[in-house]
């Protein structure tokens, strides 16, 4: 039957959906931004470094704060574990983005196609851009 189906199918993507949702939980630490790779003076007088030495390597991570962009310095030995961290959030941001699309079928999947169609025409009637 019809009904069964769409039962079918409903739970195939509540089934997606906690299948991702167990991903993240799996998941560790996160941290949003993006790492950065640069290199630096210590701003020791003495040190090579300040005498066209080779320059120590500084790592960054950049996000956006409320606006403003904002730079954490990570220490050198934090570097690989903390480029897990900003990989982490990222991958949690995109499965985030995937729950999202599924939950947006899993809803459109329960609305009777008669529905479906008079909201669209609704939507459009009240759509601003006319091209
Ligand atoms: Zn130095």
């Amino acid at each position: 039957m019809n009904t069964k189906v769409r039962q079918e199918s409903e739970a195939g993507l509540r089934r997606q959906i906690h299948a991702k949702i167990a991903t993240i939980a799996k998941t560790g630490i996160c941290m949003p931004g993006t790492l950065v790779r640069k290199s630096r003076k210590c701003g020791n007088p003495r040190c090579a470094c300040a005498n066209g030495g080779p320059l120590h390597p500084a790592c960054t991570v950049t996000s956006k704060d409320c606006g403003r962009t904002k730079a954490v310095y990570i220490p050198v030995d934090m570097i690989p574990e903390v480029e897990t961290w900003v990989a982490n959030h990222k991958r949690v941001k995109e499965l985030l983005k995937e729950i999202g699309v599924l939950a947006e079928r899993l809803i459109r999947l329960h609305v009777p196609r008669r529905l479906a169609a008079r909201r669209r025409s609704g939507s459009l009637e009240s759509g601003t851009a006319e091209t």
